[in-house]
């Protein structure tokens, strides 16, 4: 060493002269490249011309942990491991495309772990050939990077996953399935994307705290990978969404079954620092090829299912139909006339009656909104408040609906009482009980005939402020009553603590419970029970047969409401009827309660052989549906029932009286997770594209056009025409 350096030396004193570099002869050169292998700059290596290393500089071999020896006949790939993960290989080639085109070998990153530990080298290397022009192997250098890759992974790391979590973060995501929708397009595969979005995240963040909340969503993340396994990518995307790529899933009925185990995992209670915390979430569900073809198309389609999905209540999934789209546009529609309605008077409230049980009086009426909308004709407050809530006027809204029934209940006769919906975000805000109190004040209603309506859904968070409020609305007088009970959170526990004078049991025990086969009635009976013990009314909301009637009576409950006494009507009617005396109503309404085979009226395709029919469905359930439309269909005839939207069922008629058939699915439908049924899979985009078609996401008319087949003139049967009555 001390020789070269001399001669480094002496060489850099002599660079003036032109003789300097012919005077560094051989040997130098020799000990300039022995003294750079000892030191950690950079290390030879060369390989013969079956890429198995024919030389490897000791220094470097040491690295290894290998002597020279063993290392020597050993492939270079066995010696320098080829980094698999793209992601980790950045924009580098990857090393085996390299050596398999004998080209020069561009800096790229290895991993070596022969011996203890593991290290990352880079290396390089040029091509050598023989006398004849054969390759015959490489000349390479080698030099060790762990420092600076190990660093720049853990930063790369950073920016591709979220910190809290560890789960991908949206950059890593988006990076993911655009590069699998790319290749998947290549190779006609199909991916579905699930998008979930806790319900009521920010509550718990509001009132637990932030560090609460992020505690919440490490717990939310573990139990997203615990229902998922390990195949499929999940991410967080925002603060409280989450997303999931699922590769080579088509079928509905099994993302509708994921959609539903996600949701019954995350609604379970949580314990953050000793404190018990619900959630719910909501999740939209959309496959390519089917529902969108490029990212950008695909997570919209997405997104639009998922707003439906919390559109619809607390913890549901959604599939996407082209439907919601017109259903967006619409809600923007509604969101602008709402706004307004208020302040052009366009809202109503309409009152329906609660009855006992053993009298049929009415002691108390739920004030409903109702709004008349001058081009839509009426528009259900399920659709509206949902709204109203998320845009930020439901206090507005709600404060009005306060101050009009206190208004309107004082000029009744009697002691009537009048139950107001109270929304969770009203409740939520700190001038509620001011805002109660004004409304009792200015109308100088007696506030015992004032009943509040909430629902369980303010118990999540801070349960100590939710008891603090009550106490303070109880205080002013007036009555609580739980809506909607058994839908939300139910804990038994809080119901002893908070002092409700009512339990509304939610319409949904109530409808079907006499129903052979399920345990509607039992819970019922259970609720009543336990309201009973303390001391509660029990109220059955949407009864709407006399079976029902009779069912929820012998369990016990106290109180009815429902279409089978009254729908909400006026106050005028009420105080019409008031005059003539007491509010008493019989029930009048069907006897029984019909299952779930659903009444509809849509055109729909009928296909045979290669005639395509328009056709009406009439009813539809899982297993087949009535039709009409075509005269004297045999019985046995195998058709196809296109649904719409891709949606081919296979069937064979089993029924058949004149104009109207019965048919039954090959394939059950599915839950399409609103109230309705889909097909579990559909017409590719694939199939419509080998068709001599654009490639793109479904749409009717394509659909329409491959599956309206050829239209013969000698059609098998004759279509007659069908009226809706
Ligand atoms: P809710 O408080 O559970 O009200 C009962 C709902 O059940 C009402 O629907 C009522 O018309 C309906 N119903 C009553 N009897 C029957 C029956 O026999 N069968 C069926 N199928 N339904 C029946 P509506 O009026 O459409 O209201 C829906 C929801 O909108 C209410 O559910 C309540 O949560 C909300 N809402 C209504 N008015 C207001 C309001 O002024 N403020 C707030 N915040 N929410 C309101
Ligand atoms: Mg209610
Ligand atoms: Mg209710």
């Amino acid at each position: 060493m001390a020789g070269l350096l001399s001669r480094l030396t002496n060489g850099a004193s002599d660079s003036r002269s032109s003789g300097s570099v012919r005077s560094f002869d051989h040997t130098s050169r020799a000990l300039l490249l022995e003294s750079l292998e000892k030191s950690d700059l950079g290390w030879f290596w060369a390989s013969d011309a079956e890429s198995n290393i024919a030389y490897i500089s000791q220094p470097a071999a040491q690295r290894v942990g290998k002597p020279v020896d063993e290392i020597i006949g050993k492939s270079i790939t066995e010696v320098f491991r080829p980094v698999e993960n793209a992601e980790d290989r950045g924009h580098e080639r990857p090393l085996k495309f390299q050596l398999a085109a004998r080209n020069s070998i561009k800096p790229v990153t290895v991993k070596l772990d022969m011996g203890e530990g593991q290290s990352w080298w880079e290396i390089a290397a040029v091509p050598q050939s023989d006398d004849a022009g054969n390759f015959a192997g490489y000349h390479g250098i080698a030099r060790d990077v762990s420092d600076t890759f190990e660093s720049k992974r853990d930063a790369e790391k950073l920016s591709r996953y979220d910190s809290l979590t560890g789960l991908s973060n949206r950059h890593r995501m988006s990076h993911q399935l655009g590069a699998t929708l790319t290749a998947f397009k290549a190779s006609k595969r199909s991916c579905a994307i699930l998008l979930i979005d806790l319900d009521r995240f920010k509550q718990v963040n509001d009132t637990m705290g932030h560090p609460a909340g992020d505690e919440l969503l490490k717990q939310v993340a573990s139990r997203l990978q615990r229902v998922l396994g390990d195949n499929v990518e999940i991410g967080r995307i925002g603060g409280d969404e989450f997303q999931v790529i699922m590769q080579d899933e088509d079928d509905r009925g099994v993302l509708g079954d994921l959609g539903m185990r996600i949701i019954q995992m995350v609604s379970q209670p949580y314990t953050i620092n000793g404190m018990r915390a619900v959630i719910g979430c909501s999740v939209g569900i959309a496959i390519a090829p089917f529902d969108g073809i490029e990212e950008e198309e695909l997570i919209k389609a997405a997104d639009l299912a998922l707003y439906s999905a919390k559109g619809g209540g607390r913890g549901q999934f959604r599939f996407y139909s082209s439907d919601l789209r017109d259903k967006a546009s619409y809600r923007h529609q509604i969101e602008a006339d709402l706004r307004d309605a208020i302040s052009r008077n366009g809202l109503e409230m309409h009152y329906q009656p609660i009855v006992d049980v053993d009298t049929h009086k009415v002691g108390c009426v739920e004030a409903l909104m109702r709004w008349n909308h001058t081009d839509r004709g009426m528009i259900s407050p399920a659709d509206f408040i949902p709204v109203a809530e998320e845009v930020g006027i439901i206090r507005e809204l709600g404060e009005w609906a306060l101050n009009k029934v206190c208004e309107t209940v004082q000029t009744w006769p009697g002691d009537i009482r009048a139950a107001v919906n109270v929304s969770a975000v009203q409740f939520a805000s700190d001038d509620f009980v001011e805002i109660v109190k004004r409304a009792l004040k200015s109308s100088g209603i007696e506030p015992s005939r004032v009943e509040l309506e909430i629902t369980e859904s303010v118990f999540v968070g801070d349960m100590e402020r939710a008891l603090r409020l009550f106490d303070d609305l109880k205080r002013l007088g007036v009555r609580l009553s739980l809506d909607d009970f058994g839908t939300g959170y139910s804990s038994l526990s809080y119901l002893r603590e908070a002092p409700f004078d009512k339990i509304k049991i939610d319409q949904s025990f109530v409808r079907g419970c006499t129903a052979d086969d399920n345990k509607n009635d039992a819970i019922i009976a259970a609720i009543v029970s336990l309201a009973r013990a303390l001391g509660m009314e029990t109220v059955a909301e949407g009864v709407e047969t006399k079976d029902e009637l009779k069912a929820v009576t012998d369990e016990g409950v106290t109180h009815l409401q429902g279409m089978l006494f009254s729908r909400a009507i006026p106050s005028d009617e009420i105080v019409e009827r008031l005059k003539t005396g007491d509010l008493e109503f019989i029930p009048r309404g069907p006897e029984k309660y019909r299952s779930e085979r659903r009444t509809e009226f849509r055109k729909i395709g009928l296909i045979h052989g290669n005639d395509r029919y328009n056709v009406f469905l009439r009813n539809l359930s899982k297993t087949g549906a009535k039709v009409e439309g075509l005269l004297d269909v045999p019985v046995g005839t195998e058709v196809v029932i296109d649904l719409g939207g891709g949606q081919l069922a296979v069937a064979c008629v089993r029924r058949s009286e004149g104009f109207s058939q019965g048919v039954e699915f090959e394939t059950a439908l599915i839950s399409d997770g609103a109230d309705g049924l889909c097909t579990r899979h559909r017409v590719s985009p694939y199939q419509i594209e080998a068709a001599g078609r654009p490639l793109r996401a479904l749409n009717d008319d394509t659909v329409a056009a491959i599956t309206g087949v050829m239209n013969s003139s000698t059609k098998s049967f004759v279509e007659v025409e069908i009226s809706k009555s």
